[in-house]
């Protein structure tokens, strides 16, 4: 169905003021112009798209100058309308920000598989540094890509989705836009493990049937609650867990959705800070929380600046269920993250609030999310080298891999706990089948050592060696070590 303009403006997570919506409607206009005639692969009217991205990125609360240049992202890239066109209709920072999202969008696979994820991130972070509003526009850009992914052919789903599921996902995370990296992580999910997903939902779907109307009276006997002990709140909602997350979990338990405690939970939106630790205080006092799941994101934030305390009770009917308390505006930070700082800024500026950060550009944000400051630090510092700049990155970013180097200081890119014959196996099978010893970090260390992210790691191989270990097996973590080292068993006659 089409999106019009006029459904932009109504989806903004804050009406826009009239010069914003003029604004707005002139790149409209240009971009309609531009793209006039121009069909995508679903045979929908390119315009299509970039109404899409620019509904997303009013959703999320960006302000005209973002939404315009969502408009505008393809124009240079595929119309006879140029850059210079925009920068002189648009001004610099809405030219600057398409020209950001153009550059992205040309990362191409070139050589190996880690040159080119390596050479994804960097470019990311490249652009994150200089002005994060490039990379939330190319995320918007790829959420809607993936909403509209049926009609590319099969191949070509599979790399995207497995794109962002390793890369634009993971970003969202780290830029603390939970709504955004929810919906990819589930689009994704459902192109990458089709069977799995579908499970998934079924498995929801008749836990729902029964929970729908508990939620309900659970929702109710906690607002009554709290009303009784006179705390005030603003809002209160059952939700559900996201599929992919919820399929992550229920790979830990069995598939058995009675042991995940969180699949539904309650939220709880009260006006200040002091209102959580009321709501909290008056929740426990009723309902007997459970021992190590009362969580004070509050006080202690998640890296990505998520606040909220959390806690799981035996709730109404003696069922076990979990609350998450928090204010609106670390609502709007948990479901819009960084994007919510210019949400934030253009309604306190709109109101005739000017603070000290407006004065300078505005293409960073104010005090929060200090790991951004740290990168520009750590970019300064480093320059474009890929190794030093992946070394000061740490993995806390990329939570699932980790990246060791050879002592030439090429990267390889591995899973978590992976050993040392991994490690020789990505870098060649021949030097994984004789591999007779490891270093990491200049010390001997076991082949079944977990490399740790950052480490060096020198091999040492005898040409002697006819055959891999079949122990090696038992612990190895890449399908590549695991398929090289069964082959050449099998060759031998050992399997
Ligand atoms: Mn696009």
């Amino acid at each position: 169905m089409a999106i019009s303009l006029e459904d932009v403006f109504r989806a903004s997570k804050f009406p826009p003021s009239n010069e914003g919506r003029r604004f707005v409607t002139n790149a409209y206009e240009l971009a309609s112009e531009a793209h006039r005639g121009q069909k995508r692969k679903s045979g929908e009217d390119y315009i299509e798209h970039s109404l899409g991205v620019a509904k997303i990125l009013a959703e999320i609360g960006m302000e005209s100058r973002t939404i315009a240049a969502g408009l505008l992202h393809d124009v240079p890239e595929d119309t006879a309308v140029s850059l210079d066109d925009i920068r002189k209709k648009f001004g610099n920072e809405v030219a600057t920000l398409v020209d950001g999202v153009t550059k992205l969008g040309k990362i191409r696979l070139r050589g190996s598989r880690e040159e080119y994820y390596l050479e994804n991130l960097r470019k990311m972070f490249l652009a994150m540094a200089e002005d994060i509003r490039v990379v939330i526009v190319k995320l918007a850009d790829r959420l809607h890509n993936m909403r509209t992914l049926d009609s590319l052919p099969p191949d070509k789903q599979l790399r995207i989705a497995r794109e962002t599921m390793e890369i634009f996902a993971p970003i969202a995370n780290r830029l603390g836009i939970g709504e955004v990296k929810g919906e990819l992580e589930d689009l994704a999910f459902k192109y990458l493990d089709p069977e799995a997903h579908e499970k998934t939902k079924d498995i929801v779907k008749e836990y729902m049937r029964e929970s729908d109307s508990y939620l309900d009276r659970a929702v109710t006997a906690i607002r009554d609650n709290l009303a009784k002990e006179g705390v005030r709140i603003l809002h209160i909602e059952g939700r559900a867990k996201r599929l992919y997350r919820l399929y992550q979990k229920l790979k830990r338990h069995d598939m058995d959705i009675k042991r995940v405690y969180d699949l539904v939970a309650i939220r709880i939106i009260v006006p200040n800070v002091a209102d959580c630790y009321e709501a909290f205080g008056a929740t426990h006092k009723r309902y007997r929380p459970m021992v190590g799941r009362i969580k004070d994101y509050i006080s202690l934030p998640k890296p990505n600046n998520y606040q909220s305390l959390h806690t799981t009770v035996f709730g109404p009917e003696g069922r076990i269920i979990e609350i998450q308390i928090r204010t609106r505006k670390m609502h709007d930070e948990a479901e819009l993250g960084i994007a919510a700082h210019w949400a934030y800024a253009e309604r306190e500026r709109s109101a005739g609030w000017r603070k000290l950060f407006f004065r300078q550009k505005e293409t960073t944000p104010p005090k929060e999310l200090a790991w951004v400051k740290q990168l520009q630090e750590w970019q300064r510092e480093v320059g474009h080298d890929n190794r030093e700049f992946l070394e000061g990155i740490k993995i806390d970013f990329f939570k699932n891999h980790i990246f060791a180097f050879t002592p030439k200081g090429d990267i390889i890119e591995l899973p978590e706990e992976a050993t040392p014959v991994d490690f020789a196996y990505a870098i060649h099978s021949e030097i994984g089948n004789t591999i007779v010893g490891a270093k990491a970090d200049a010390k001997i260390v076991p082949l079944d050592y977990h490399i740790k992210n950052g480490e060096v790691i020198e091999i040492r191989t005898d040409k002697d060696r006819k055959l891999p270990n079949r122990d090696w097996l038992r612990f190895v973590k890449t399908s590549i070590a695991k398929s090289h080292i069964q082959k050449q068993l099998r060759r031998e006659g050992w399997l």
